[in-house]
């Protein structure tokens, strides 16, 4: 069996083109999943062999026969946990790149925060009780589309005036670290068992980021302001060298903590998200188990990709290479989840 009897195919969002465009680089037929009306895309750029339209991605089930009769193989991208859930994942009899073990621990703040911890990742302080808040704390409610409601306080009469407007809603209370938002970009390959970095983002978030456009005085003027971190685009950002050997360290344990709770462990691309401090920590405060779409912007390879890669390397490239390396070692099913 070659490229050509499999079919690369996923979602026609958040990172679709990357991973169909770095399919097609390594010789893989592709296809994209569209929902009605936002075909437009992917028709435009030609990285899609062939495109299947459903009424909403959540008719994604009803497709499935057709995707297992074309030998297809499923990447997931942040589309997937975001519209289908990690349950419905877990139900996906295609082939699917990655574990998908791994989703829960992602998708379950408490999982996720053991996971790290127990890799010895620094994550920000949780307030159980807001009797407790000594420190400018951010309040982040579940399920929060683009972090929308998301508040600021530092004082517990603060915060019980600001909660009575999200009765019976979810949230935590988490220490704000001040600093750099970072997302780091890695790869793990399951075939040599080596960690790469592939690139970093910082992401530009509405509105907050127009916020330091604004003196503080002025923001007063804004009555009904409120603060929303809804992502509309990632810049790419290179790392200070000397940050590079902690953040390997830490991609390193992070896939090795991965393996005492699921067998497969962490395995393909997956991103650190926190803050870098002055003192030069890495907070981290979320994992994302699965391709994230600050890689966009490396579609012809990233500084860190030029450096181990003579060729344009993407994250979706990446992933179309482990894939194709186990079809010719007759190892497909140890990247398959
Ligand atoms: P979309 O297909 O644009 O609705 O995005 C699906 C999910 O991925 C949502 O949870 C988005 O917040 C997230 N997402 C989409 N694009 C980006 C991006 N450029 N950077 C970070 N997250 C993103
Ligand atoms: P999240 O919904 O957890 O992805 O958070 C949305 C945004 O809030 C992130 O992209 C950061 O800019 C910011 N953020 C989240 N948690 C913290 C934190 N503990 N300290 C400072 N900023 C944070």
């Amino acid at each position: 069996m070659g490229t050509r009897d499999f079919t690369i195919a996923t979602l026609g969002s958040h990172s679709a083109l990357q991973i169909l465009k770095g399919a097609k680089d390594e010789g893989f037929p592709t296809l994209a999943i569209c929902k009605k009306g936002a075909t437009r895309t992917y028709q435009s750029f030609p990285v899609a062999d062939e495109i299947l339209v459903l009424p909403s991605f959540q008719e994604f089930f009803s497709i499935e026969v057709d995707l297992i009769r074309k030998n297809a193989i499923i990447i997931p991208h942040g589309s997937f946990v975001a519209y289908l859930g990690y349950q419905r994942v877990q139900q996906i009899k295609a082939h699917y790149f990655g574990n998908k073990d791994v989703l829960e621990w992602e998708s379950n703040r408490d999982k996720e925060r053991q996971w790290l911890t127990s890799a010895e990742v620094q994550v920000p302080k949780i307030f159980k009780n807001p009797d407790e808040i000594d420190r400018p704390v951010i309040v982040k409610f579940y399920g929060a589309q683009g972090g929308r409601g998301y508040f600021i306080t530092s004082k517990k009469e603060d915060f019980e005036r600001r909660i009575a407007r999200h009765l019976g809603e979810q949230y935590v209370i988490q220490e704000y670290i001040l600093g750099v938002p970072i997302y780091v970009h890695y790869f793990y390959s399951p075939l040599t068992k080596e960690l790469e970095i592939m690139s970093c983002d910082i992401r530009y978030e509405s509105n907050v980021d127009a916020l330091g456009r604004i003196m503080a005085r002025d923001q007063a003027t804004f009555e009904k302001f409120d603060p929303s971190y809804v992502v509309i685009g990632n810049k790419p950002v290179v790392l200070r060298e000397s940050l590079l050997n902690m953040m390997l360290e830490m991609g390193e344990k992070v896939v090795q903590a991965s393996k005492n709770f699921t067998s497969k462990g962490l395995f393909g691309p997956f991103s650190l998200e926190g803050v870098i401090t002055p003192d030069q920590h890495f907070i981290v405060f979320e994992i994302s188990a699965r391709i994230v779409a600050g890689t966009n912007p490396y579609i012809r390879g990233s500084p860190y990709t030029a450096l181990r890669y003579d060729e344009p390397m993407s994250t979706g490239r990446r992933i179309a290479r482990e894939i194709r390396l186990a079809i010719e070692q007759d190892r497909l099913q140890e990247v398959l989840g």
